[in-house]
């Protein structure tokens, strides 16, 4: 059993009202620890830790700062397999993809925001003929409250407090209650590399009394969400009145369009990697698939041949592509919507079924699943499933994908497969989107912004725009 515990002041405790909650692994279904049901006394406590630490942190200098931030990066590196192995075990995914991607993005997190604070500017206006000049200070905002999903536990908690601290707040953070381990082991590592006390806190618990306690604070004043857009309209709700900040990152239902100019193996190879990585449960995923009429065929025949050769199995397996998805009540949400699809006169072109691996038959596994669909407009294609399921169908003109791309609720991220110049410019202007690859997906610079349109969020995350959002600007004019 592994037992979590809140990181509150740089030590960890148990909660205060001594509620638990079970945390079990996806990968065979069993309970094997237990995480603090956290109280609002708790986040209260974590608060006051916070506050007290504030004066100090926001007056440490960039270099030290930047220091720590860089260290907690490499000592994540010197851990990496410790890490992977604990993400792996918490969430279901691959072991490989855990160590590839995760844990190397999250320390990549912490390095890049590190560096990116000492390079964060501010601008200045002389007001030409009045003999004075503007310049704009950018200070932190104080307390803020981070508040991050299960699909990318350590990466997106990673992407959150990185950019709140460089840029000199104290947090009070809150990881996914289904996928608390690695947040729990990077206290110790926040210890080694000397983040002072009181300057990130940890508190662990159910998004419905302890996320809400965070959201519901009085003084803390930003609060940065990654989840359902369910939540996060119910985060906003809750945070307007009392003029908070927000960053809100939400759901996704990200168009995959292929145009039949493209580069065709790297298009294949790309599009099982960007249906199936993680499960299904990114938010980034291709979850719909659109390709031009003239190749539709051949695609749906080799796409569905390399879709039924990816092995599902135990995460810890490195020969896994598949590993389990995250909890049961989401394997059942996920399951629910093969059912839909079949009512919908949707043809399941492979998978579709639940999956036993052999000596792990409780854990929640299932076929990475092709659904070919008859419109664009079923609920398989316009709800978000974040799971194994990747909707197909064709098209026929550069007008009509566009306008079936765009009519969602979302606009997360769009993937284009074309090598025409002039139709990558013109569609990359009218995706409803906030990220637009094209020949390639989910390839990330730190420096760009994130985030989506629509019901996939508001605000930017990456890069400076992380350190804005993280930093009240504040205009000085002097007359000389
Ligand atoms: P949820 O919205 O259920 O939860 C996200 C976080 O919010 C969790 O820590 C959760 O706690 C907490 N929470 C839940 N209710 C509240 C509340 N009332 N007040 C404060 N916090 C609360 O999302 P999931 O964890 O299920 O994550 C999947 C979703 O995240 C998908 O929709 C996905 O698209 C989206 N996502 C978006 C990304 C983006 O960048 N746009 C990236 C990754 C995921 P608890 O776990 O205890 O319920």
């Amino acid at each position: 059993m592994t037992n979590i515990q809140n990181y509150i002041n740089g030590q960890y405790v148990n909660p205060i009202q001594d509620n638990w909650i079970d945390n079990s692994c996806p990968a065979n279904g069993e309970v094997y620890g237990q995480i603090p049901n956290s109280s609002k006394e708790d986040v209260e406590t974590a608060y006051i830790a916070a506050k007290t630490a504030f004066p100090s942190w926001s007056q440490t200098t960039l270099d030290e700062r930047s220091r720590i931030l860089i260290k907690i990066s490499e000592l994540l590196e010197a851990n990496l397999q410790r890490f992977a192995e604990a993400e792996s075990k918490d969430n279901g995914k691959p072991i490989s993809l855990a160590k590839a991607v995760d844990i190397p993005r999250a320390a990549s997190n912490f390095r890049f925001f590190g560096n990116a604070i000492t390079q964060f500017a501010s601008e200045s206006h002389e007001s030409i003929g009045q003999n004075a000049i503007n310049f704009t200070l950018r200070q932190p905002i104080g307390v803020v409250g981070c508040i991050s999903p299960w699909n990318l536990p350590l990466y997106l908690f990673s992407w959150k407090i990185a950019p709140a601290i460089a840029s000199g707040n104290c947090v009070v953070a809150k990881p996914s209650e289904v996928t608390p381990m690695t947040a729990f082991l990077l206290g110790e590592i926040c210890n080694e590399a000397g983040l002072p006390k009181g300057v990130l806190n940890i508190v662990h618990g159910l998004g419905s009394s302890t996320g809400q306690a965070i959201v519901e604070h009085p003084d803390i004043k930003a609060i940065s969400f990654t989840g359902g857009t369910e939540t996060g309209a119910h985060i906003a709700r809750v945070a307007a009145p009392m003029f908070k900040k927000l960053s809100l990152e939400l759901g996704g239902k990200n168009p995959n369009i292929i145009f039949a100019d493209c580069d065709y193996d790297d298009m294949l190879e790309t599009t099982v990697r960007s249906s199936f990585a993680n499960q299904g449960q990114i938010c980034l995923c291709g979850s719909r698939t659109f390709v031009e009429a003239s190749i539709y065929e051949t695609f749906k025949s080799d796409f569905v041949e390399k879709v039924k050769a990816l092995k599902v199995g135990h995460p810890s397996d490195e020969h896994t592509n598949i590993g389990a998805l995250v909890s049961k009540p989401h394997l059942k949400k996920v399951m629910q919507y093969i059912d839909i699809a079949k009512e919908e006169n949707g043809t399941i072109l492979c998978g579709g079924n639940k999956v036993t691996v052999e000596g792990y038959e409780n854990g929640y596994y299932l076929e990475p699943t092709v659904i070919e669909v008859p419109t664009d407009e079923c609920r398989v294609n316009q709800e978000e499933i974040f799971g194994p399921i990747v909707t197909i169908m064709p098209f026929n003109t550069e007008d009509e994908v566009l306008e079936m791309a765009n009519k969602v609720k979302y606009g997360l991220s769009a993937t284009l497969w074309t090598n025409n110049l002039k139709r990558t410019m013109r569609m990359s202007n009218q995706l409803q989107a906030g990220i637009v690859w094209v020949n390639t997906w989910m390839m990330r610079d730190l420096r760009t912004p994130f985030g989506g349109v629509k019901a996939s969020g508001v605000g930017r995350e990456g890069g400076f725009e992380a350190l804005r959002f993280f930093t009240e600007a504040k205009n000085v004019c002097i007359k000389y």
